[in-house]
């Protein structure tokens, strides 16, 4: 199951946004059907999500508010609860990829800036540039609106005054394979005009990304703080854990989001041991897409 963002999706942007994540399923599903691990199903899931510049991460990740790009992405093996993540990249071209390589390479989980380029460079990891041309348009108009104040506006009053600032096209997998693992994995570019330095769930192995054999796997997209705050992905793991299908595990989230976090914008998927998926969101969208062996 993959997600390309759950946000307001302008009407004209919902085809090309489809169609990557279709595309996506099949990268993904065409792993497992050769066998492939889980882990390397989301991976490539989401690295062809990344390599699209119709999504916000990796190439055409949106820009912070002194346009800067800062691009953030988590993995989590369910086999061995095992986790990699990276933020703050500036250039890295798939940083699901890196984030990988630290889960597996290194004996921490989190890396972010100046050092996990380094270890890029030292995986021989290739860089590109992410800005398009559409994401500086989209950051011009949307910061000639801004009101003109030093003070940092709430996040309610900043969605309610700027939707658009929040229609951002996270990207996310999350896969079980015939040995019965599960993996998942998230990418984001994270919001336009975002503060620099500002973390969101992506990134968070609990927040954004959540995989363990014993429960399933979930991956996040919407205003990251809520999913922060409720750890959502981990709160819907725990909800199959306790026996519900991945169906009923994310409307539960998202109603739980709806009652603690007044209905801020959020969207989930997931897929629970015994291969029943899930998808819920309060967003008016979710672009998203499953593929099964049927
Ligand atoms: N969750 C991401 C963030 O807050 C954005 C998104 O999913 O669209 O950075």
């Amino acid at each position: 199951v993959v997600h390309g963002g759950a946000g307001a999706w302008q009407q004209e942007r919902i085809g090309v946004g489809v169609e990557g994540v279709r595309e996506a399923a099949k990268v993904g599903f065409e792993v497992l059907k050769r066998n492939g691990s889980a882990l390397d199903a989301v991976e490539a899931a989401v690295m062809q999500m990344e390599d699209n510049e119709v999504f916000n991460a990796g190439l055409g990740s949106v820009l912070t508010i002194d346009k800067r790009i800062e691009m953030e992405a988590s993995i989590m093996d369910g086999k061995n609860i095992n986790a990699g993540a990276v933020g703050l990249l500036r250039d890295i071209k798939n940083p699901i990829h890196l984030a990988r390589l630290i889960m597996e390479n290194t004996d921490h989980v989190f890396i972010v800036g100046y050092g996990a380029e380094k270890l890029a460079d030292l995986f021989g990891l290739e860089r590109r540039n992410p800005l398009t041309k559409s994401r500086v348009q989209a950051w011009r108009e949307e910061k000639e609106k801004l009101p003109k104040t030093d003070r940092l506006s709430k996040l309610h009053k900043l969605i309610a005054s700027y939707p658009r600032i929040f229609e951002s096209e996270t990207v996310g997998a999350v896969a079980l394979d015939k040995s019965s693992n599960v993996a998942a994995a998230t990418s984001t570019g994270g919001f336009t005009l975002k503060f620099p330095g500002r973390i969101g769930d992506s990134p968070l192995i609990g927040a954004g990304t959540y995989a363990d054999n014993e429960c399933g796997a979930c991956s996040a997209t919407g205003i990251g703080e809520v999913a922060i705050k409720l750890v959502l992905a981990k709160t819907t793991c725990e909800s199959m854990r306790n026996g519900n299908p991945a169906q009923k595990a994310v409307e539960k989230s998202i109603r739980l989001a709806n009652l603690k976090m007044n209905g801020l914008s959020m969207g989930l998927i997931a897929v629970d041991m015994s291969g029943r998926i899930g998808a819920a969101h309060n967003s008016p969208n979710l672009c998203w897409a499953y593929m099964t062996p049927d």
